[in-house]
């Protein structure tokens, strides 16, 4: 999979400040694994920019995927357009914890008007690996 909308030494969608190559190219292509629930939260959003969908479903805990899932997000990443993610707050979540809180908010331009997602997401480590669970979502307009 090669996400096609962001070319490798442009500036990776999530806002780093590092291309896209130094940031979440290599999460996403599955060279190697987040580190932290920021990192995944981060690369997580740079998916939903870029349409990673298959990326998206493989980082969501196995007991929150849904067999539609991929028609859902194909469609809603097809008709969103992410304009900027700002993190707000992490709890936990480093390489040595189990478990982590990341809170944002990302910008968003849509058919029916744009707005802002405010998320706390929670992620769980399964055999070293992050996973997003769920979160707390609050819809705001721009
Ligand atoms: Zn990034």
């Amino acid at each position: 999979m090669q996400p096609d909308s962001v070319t490798p030494d442009q500036t990776c969608p999530c806002q780093s400040g590092k291309s896209f190559t130094d940031c979440c190219s290599a999460l996403i292509q599955g060279a190697t694994h987040a580190a932290t629930a920021e990192a995944l939260m981060r690369s997580r959003y740079t998916a939903f920019c870029v349409g990673a969908v298959d990326y998206l479903i493989d980082t969501t805990a196995a007991e929150k995927r849904h067999p539609e899932d991929h028609a859902l997000i194909a469609e809603q990443t097809q008709i969103t357009n992410w304009t900027g993610l700002s993190i707000l707050a992490t709890e936990a979540g480093t390489e040595n914890d189990e478990k982590g809180v990341v809170e944002f908010e990302a910008h968003f331009e849509a058919p029916e008007g744009g707005g802002v997602l405010h998320e706390r997401s929670r992620f769980r480590k399964d055999k070293g690996r992050w996973y997003y669970v769920d979160g707390e979502v609050e819809l705001l307009s721009d």
